[in-house]
């Protein structure tokens, strides 16, 4: 599929990705992707809008996409509410119905959301050129994505000044779902009210075989949007893991891997065996988000780690979620879970990734999630420092990036605040200046200020290290 041009005379359709205008996502929008593929297959102009503030009138009619609720939407949709060229306006996304809290509500916009291009009046003049039983309108489970859509897009940035490869993700991979569905019915999660794992596209359908002059690959990667790929009937995940595999690229699902149907499933173990021989591209990603998960998380990983002791894996950590000002029973026990499933991965060598819930602004004190974040989603410091130590560390750099001398560059936490009650923090030096406490290390002392009762515990976690927890026995040996 070659890129399209567009005349500037020409009517066309407009693609808008709202996120992507408000500086919100880095992921390509494969919803988008599989409207251009359609209309590429009818020899219908589209573009992607780039602009905010695009004149409309030049687009017969704008499909707008938003994921993210908190997504604003731009301008040129926002200016023609209550006017005609509001109809324009095909628009859909998870980021219109992901935060409605009534469970009725939410599965109807789901539901409507879920059905509405196909029952779009306008796709639905078109044909469907990709087979199946549909004459008309778009097959999404079918659609080939049009991968030149963000084009225009990267060539923008980079004429801006940024690394093409900044925008890889864009570039370089097949993208698509090989599975939609899950079984867990996590409350913060979209997929909330599914209830199973079922095929969606097969591979062939969204595979991109493009080359380029020299016969290579354009897009050498796959990666796969799959909500919970591991919970699918062992029909359906083994053979599509061998078909990834017989395809000899790199691939990743991008959502995380479901850690706990290792130890679940009666097939855990040849789960983590047929991984462990496939071209997996980047490090390996699951999800601890429940410390509630502790004893299946650990199970899990004696078997993952013992067949997979030398790839690099990492944990989402959710967190943040449904947190209030005054709540602070609540708050604590969130940031004790935190750390403890952080305590647990450090003891099994893997990487955690704090993902935070927009909650996390709502709860008494929102920088400790920022700075919590900071260090653990950073490798370089999560491998090497306690949190405590990020934070001393991130103290002096700033003096001595402000020439103040600095005899260590860390310290222990008593040390520390020995020095800060005696004032070392806000005495001038030999140039009358005074070192400030900085704001990793002032959230510090204001969760251990909220928390008097809990502060010899806050300072052991706060302490935790890989170095010292880490534990090979707890994978070396076989499991019965
Ligand atoms: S396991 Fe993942 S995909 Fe499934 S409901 Fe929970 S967060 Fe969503």
């Amino acid at each position: 599929m070659k890129a399209l041009r567009v005349p500037p005379m020409y009517k066309r359709i407009g693609l808008c990705d709202s996120d992507l205008l408000d500086n919100g996502t880095r992921h390509p929008n494969l919803v988008l992707m599989k409207i251009a593929g359609f209309l590429f297959d009818n020899n219908i102009l589209f573009e992607l809008i780039l602009d905010p503030k695009t004149d409309i009138s030049k687009y017969n009619h704008i499909f707008l996409s938003r994921v993210f609720s908190f997504t604003k939407l731009p301008e040129f949709y926002e200016k023609t509410k209550g006017t005609p060229d509001e109809n324009k306006f095909h628009i859909g996304g998870t980021g219109f119905y992901a935060n409605i809290t009534s469970v009725s509500e939410y599965k109807k916009k789901r539901d409507e959301d879920f059905n509405r291009l196909d029952n779009d009046l306008y796709l639905n003049t078109l044909d469907n050129c990709r087979g199946g039983s549909k004459a008309k309108g778009i097959d999404m489970a079918r659609q080939m994505p049009y991968y030149h859509l963000y084009d225009s897009y990267v060539d923008k940035q980079e004429k801006a000044g940024f690394k093409r490869d900044k925008y890889k993700d864009y570039q370089k991979y097949s993208i698509g779902f090989l599975t939609r569905g899950c079984v867990r019915h996590c409350p913060f999660c979209i997929n909330k009210l599914e209830n199973k794992v079922c095929p969606y596209s097969q591979l062939e359908w969204f595979l991109d075989n493009e080359r380029d002059s020299h016969g290579n690959l354009v897009r050498p990667y796959i990666y796969l949007w799959d909500d919970n790929f591991l919970a699918s009937d062992r029909t359906i995940w083994e053979p599509l893991l061998k078909e990834l595999m017989a395809t000899k690229r790199p691939f990743q699902f991008r959502q995380g891997l479901d850690e706990r149907m290792l130890a679940q499933s009666p097939d855990g173990e040849l789960m983590a065996q047929m991984l462990s021989k496939s071209k997996y591209h980047g490090d390996f990603i699951f999800a601890f988000d429940n410390w509630k998960d502790k004893d299946l998380i650990e199970k899990a990983l004696k078997i993952w780690k013992h067949h997979n002791s030398k790839k690099t894996t990492k944990f989402y950590l959710f967190c943040g979620f449904m947190l209030s000002k005054d709540n602070l029973d609540k708050f604590y026990k969130d940031i004790w879970e935190l750390f403890q499933r952080i305590r647990v991965l450090m003891s099994y060598e893997c990487i955690g990734y704090v993902m935070r819930h927009d909650d996390y602004h709502k709860s008494p004190l929102p920088n400790i999630y920022v700075q919590i974040a900071r260090w653990c989603n950073q490798p370089q410091f999560y491998k090497k420092q306690s949190f405590w130590e990020y934070c001393y560390r991130n103290q002096t750099y700033w003096e001595q990036k402000n020439g103040f001398v600095v005899i260590h560059e860390i310290k222990q936490f008593e040390e520390f605040h020995r020095d800060y009650e005696s004032g070392y923090y806000i005495r001038e030096d030999h140039r009358g200046k005074t070192r400030k406490i900085n704001k990793c290390v002032q959230t510090v002392l204001d969760m251990l200020d909220m928390f008097p009762e809990h502060r010899e515990e806050l300072l052991e976690m706060f302490n935790y290290k890989m170095s010292n927890l880490r534990d090979p026995k707890l994978w070396e040996q076989k499991i019965i």
